[in-house]
């Protein structure tokens, strides 16, 4: 099957929406994290490719942003310390396991578009 190189954008929002970086229908994961050997729909290898720690970093880095102003109002209301810590630590868990496979989508994609296997750019 013969496909064009699809431009970065696409690559990064097909990676987000945790597709195929290539055609964009068949789903990148095998599971919650698992990568698929190739993808289900175009049989687009997806060999060597890993993400490595760039996902977890990316998932704290946005939580950050996200939790900070939602931290900065709720510590000016008056909830006692258990119910809030139950309520942040609650909150922050469930945002992480959201976005965690979305930013490993996106790296996918990314180190498909630059041809990163197993760390290292393939020069063809
Ligand atoms: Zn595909």
């Amino acid at each position: 099957m013969s496909m064009l190189m699809p431009n970065l954008i696409a690559v990064m929002l097909r990676g987000l929406c945790r597709r195929c970086p290539r055609c964009g229908v068949g789903q990148v994961f095998n599971g919650y994290l698992t990568i698929e050997d190739v993808c289900p729909h175009c049989q687009e290898s997806f060999e060597g490719i890993r993400t490595d720690d760039a996902a977890p970093w990316a998932t704290i880095l946005l939580l950050g942003h996200i939790m900070a102003p939602i931290v900065m109002i709720v510590v000016k209301l008056d909830i006692s310390t258990l119910p809030l810590t139950i309520i942040m630590v609650g909150l922050e868990f469930l945002l992480a396991l959201g976005i965690l496979p979305v930013m490993k989508g996106l790296f996918v994609g990314l180190n498909w578009r630059f041809n990163i296997r197993d760390g290292k750019p393939v020069l063809d």
